[in-house]
């Protein structure tokens, strides 16, 4: 006679009857769950790096690495034999966590602002900066350029800066709309300037590389706020920056 117990019960829970032991939930369900009971938005391009407990993080390296690897099997790669994709999942969990998503996991770069004591008003415009993200649709690369304008107010910081906040804040699963709006959050509560304006020109891997397979096309989007926004010709000299900015580049 066969057995008709579930194959996955231990042989020793099998043998003798016994309601198997539970099991601790993976990092990733004490996260969520932690996360939901303080009512905290858990997006693909939302940061939860002060969510996570000392060592969580190398907990979920291991859990993803794991997930990874019956991904790949569910694509039906022989990872066992196929010494190219052996330690994929090890290094796909790595580069999630640690570089291309690191902006949800990991804080802010520490940025120090000062007072702006000379009083300066006068705009400036910060770029290109390169800026690479992911789509959260597919997954694929969203590959480049930011520039930032600022009418300085209250408190300045300096101009590399602008580059750690932006990587920073571009290194999630993000559509270019919103990763331009969560970066002009960030910079006003760095920085709260009078005026600030990004624009961003990008191309998107999910248009280039599959889909419709438009190799040139590209999005650009800005956002506007304070006195770049209430200010037509302020906001025109930003733009008209960012041409000098570019015609730089053709140098
Ligand atoms: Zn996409």
């Amino acid at each position: 006679m066969t057995s008709t117990l579930p194959s996955s019960l231990p042989a020793a829970e099998a043998r003798s009857g016994a309601v198997p032991s539970a099991v601790p939930a993976p990092v990733s369900v004490r996260i969520r769950q932690r996360l939901e009971q303080a009512g905290v938005p858990f997006l693909a391009n939302d940061n939860i790096a002060e969510h996570l407990l000392d060592g969580e993080l190398d907990q979920l390296e291991i859990e993803v690495a794991g997930k990874v690897r019956e991904l790949l099997r569910s694509l039906v790669i022989d990872i066992e034999n196929d010494h190219n994709t052996e330690e994929t999942a090890e290094r796909v969990a790595r580069m999630y966590l640690h570089e291309v998503f690191k902006g949800r996991y990991h804080q802010q770069p520490k940025i120090a602002s000062f007072p702006n004591v000379k009083k300066l008003d006068e705009i400036y415009t910060v770029g290109p900066i390169s800026v690479r993200s992911a789509c959260s649709h597919h997954l694929v690369p969203i590959l480049g350029n930011c520039w930032i304008g600022i009418k300085p107010g209250e408190r300045v910081i300096g101009l590399s800066k602008f580059s750690r906040v932006a990587d920073w804040v571009f290194s999630r699963p993000h559509i270019q709309e919103e990763a331009v709006m969560i970066l002009a959050d960030e910079i006003e509560r760095l920085c709260e300037p009078q005026g600030l304006a990004i624009l961003v020109k990008a191309q998107h891997y999910c248009m280039k590389w599959r889909g419709v397979k438009e190799p040139q096309t590209s999005m650009v989007n800005s956002v506007v706020r304070g006195d770049f926004r209430h200010d037509p010709s302020l906001k025109a000299e930003f733009f008209e920056l960012v041409k000098q900015q570019e015609s730089l580049l053709m140098v």
